[in-house]
């Protein structure tokens, strides 16, 4: 007697399957039968399934079948309601039987502190152009307006505070959930919500130096347009100004992090700003994103969650508390 279930249906195409008595599926299609999952993907790999209309996915597949979805970058309603995957579920169990996490943030980490964003369309940027004004070519030949719009932002920055979503990710960090934390932001807002090891990729606008001889300066003698006083240089923040190389020894250890991680979490960040964008790529595991807007490489990764870091990372937070 024939146990066949059905496991993937879509439009005329069906999968079948039977369970055999040691928990493992045997898949069946047409007259071809394979033991794996990843020989019944084989098979499916001939066919345009992602791109069909679903009718049934078994039960024990669906969060399975939803990955090849989301990888296949055709995230369908259709399917998504078939499967019934909630997302933020699949990554709290992630991250829960993750040995090693590591989270890369980016400008959408800190929107909802009310810091605005360079690429989305809610980035505020009215009065300056971001990339012309943060570019080394603006600071050696315009010091003018490179000055005046990092004075502005420092002054914005004071205004601002943290975000649940930073607060849980220092959280995660003390209780060893995430270990290692990389970011793309200026700002120290995640210094600030309780994270002590983070990894300013882009350097940090806390600190103030001379252009010329790297001698440190004041944020005050920035604000009041002062020269260095070793030299007469240029005082600017120590960050990465695009046309600039990353520090490189911050850059090496990242990299390693992300290699050695079972888990990378990346939130809120458009990933065209190179050589980050990069980072992913070299992920030794699973990756996960969390952004609102979509980016050049969803299609790589293993979960997309389509939302705000910080209610995304409070919801997570509390499937991981339920679960301990
Ligand atoms: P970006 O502006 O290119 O992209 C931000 C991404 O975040 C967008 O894709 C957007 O959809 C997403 N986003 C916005 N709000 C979100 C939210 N609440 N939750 C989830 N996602 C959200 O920023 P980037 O990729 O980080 O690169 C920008 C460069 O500019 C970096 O070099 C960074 O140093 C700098 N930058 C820093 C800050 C900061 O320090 N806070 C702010 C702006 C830009
Ligand atoms: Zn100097």
């Amino acid at each position: 007697m024939s146990n066949k279930e059905v496991i993937l249906q879509a439009d005329g195409m069906i999968l079948g399957g039977e369970k055999q008595e040691d928990g493992t599926w045997q898949f069946i299609y047409e007259d071809e039968v394979v033991h794996t999952w990843t020989g019944a993907l084989r098979i499916l790999s001939r066919y345009p399934w992602q791109t069909l209309s679903p009718v049934a996915v078994h039960p024990e597949f669906r969060f399975l079948v939803w990955r090849e979805i989301e990888k296949a970058g055709c995230t369908l309603d259709k399917w998504r309601a078939l499967c019934g995957i909630d997302e933020v579920a699949a990554l709290a169990d992630w991250i829960a039987n993750s040995v090693y996490t590591v989270v890369l943030t980016g400008a959408g980490m800190s929107t909802e502190s009310g810091v605005p964003d360079f690429r989305s369309q809610r980035g505020l940027w009215t009065k300056y152009d971001p990339f012309t004004v943060s570019h080394i070519d603006t600071l050696e030949k315009d010091y003018g307006a490179f000055q005046e719009f990092y004075s502005y932002r420092m002054r914005e920055l004071k205004k601002v505070k943290p975000n649940a979503g930073h607060r849980v990710l220092a959280r995660w960090q003390k209780h060893d959930i995430v270990k290692y934390l990389a970011t793309q932001n200026v700002e120290n807002l995640h210094q600030r919500a309780g994270s002590v090891n983070v990894a300013h990729l882009h350097g940090g606008l806390e600190m103030i130096r001379c252009h010329i001889c790297h001698s440190a300066a004041s944020k005050e003698a920035f604000i009041e347009k002062e020269l260095c006083m070793a030299c007469g240089g240029q005082l600017r923040p120590d960050i990465v100004l695009f046309g600039e190389p990353l520090p490189q020894d911050i850059w090496h250890a990242a990299f390693q992090e992300i290699e050695k991680s079972d888990l990378l979490l990346i939130i809120g960040t458009s990933l065209q700003v190179a050589p980050v964008n990069q980072l992913p790529r070299a992920a030794g595991g699973r990756v996960a994103l969390i952004n609102l807007d979509e980016t050049p490489f969803d299609s790589e990764f293993d979960l997309v969650i389509r939302g705000k870091a910080a209610e995304v990372l409070l919801e997570t937070d509390k499937l991981l508390r339920q679960a301990e």
